[in-house]
């Protein structure tokens, strides 16, 4: 599905403040359907807001966003266009977010049956069905707390695919797991990579970066500061400040 020519996400000239402060300082990019997207970048530079800012967790304050053509550059969207981008656009995040009170197999049917306003068979039937595509069919009937770190994100990712997004945003989703459990979540996104599925991943995962990437962004100080091919960009950094990044983290 590389190389589509089908615009999913188009960013021009996007700022964010919070305050006083400017975190995203006018980043422009263009991200097709397939793509495979690592942001990196030094922490504080703004990869996280940038990616909260794509499905309007964050809206911003200058530019032009457009996400599976859904405009949300304006300070002010309906409740509609927020609820269609959100049923289009799945997110990822660091500490899992499921509910405790719920068992996994309810984690997953919840968001389908109420926003997509599905039957409550067919939600159980596409639950059971991603839930063994992690690897966790046989964990339907626990709760959250019951499982590891690994698989409560190998959930996490599953609750997302139950919305049928047409993008999926992962923010940094190994950085809180064990280093034992990191690889079990990134084979899952490797999968999902390689069956086509376009994502954009918040990342210090540089092998994921290099090797199932079609995209990276380098982030510096709230610009895209390099992107490109994974390939060029490891092996001949352009920029000092990448150069110097790829140093550090050896
Ligand atoms: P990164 O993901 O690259 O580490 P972030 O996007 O998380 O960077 O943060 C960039 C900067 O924005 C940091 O200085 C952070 O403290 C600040 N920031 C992020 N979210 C908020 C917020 N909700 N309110 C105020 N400052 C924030």
């Amino acid at each position: 599905m590389v190389n589509s020519t089908t615009t999913v996400i188009e960013c021009k000239d996007l700022h964010k403040s919070f305050h006083d402060l400017e975190v995203l300082k006018g980043v422009t990019t263009t991200l097709y359907e397939g793509d495979v997207v690592s942001v990196i970048g030094p922490s504080g530079c703004g990869k996280t807001t940038f990616l909260r800012c794509l499905n309007r967790l964050e809206s911003i304050n200058k530019g032009r966003l457009e996400v599976m053509g859904i405009d949300i550059s304006h300070a002010q969207v309906t409740q509609e266009t927020l609820r269609e981008l959100r049923s289009r656009v799945g997110m990822v995040f660091q500490h899992f977010n499921l509910f405790p009170h719920l068992t996994v197999l309810k984690n997953l049917m919840l968001a389908p049956m109420k926003v997509l306003k599905e039957s409550e068979s067919e939600c159980r039937e596409r639950a059971i069905h991603y839930l063994e595509k992690v690897g966790l069919g046989e964990k339907a009937s626990f709760y959250p707390e019951q499982l590891s770190g690994g698989q409560k994100q190998r959930v996490a990712i599953a609750r997302s695919l139950c919305m049928k997004p047409s993008v999926l945003l992962f923010d940094e989703p190994t950085s809180a797991l064990d280093p034992e459990l990191v690889g079990e979540v990134l084979s899952v996104m490797k999968q999902l990579a390689q069956e086509g599925m376009t994502m954009v991943v918040v990342t210090h995962e540089m092998q994921f970066a290099r090797e199932v990437s079609n995209k990276v962004l380098f982030f510096h100080q709230g610009i895209i500061e390099e992107s490109g091919d994974p390939q060029a960009l490891f092996t001949q950094p352009k920029s000092d400040r990448l150069k110097s990044f790829l140093s550090r983290i050896g």
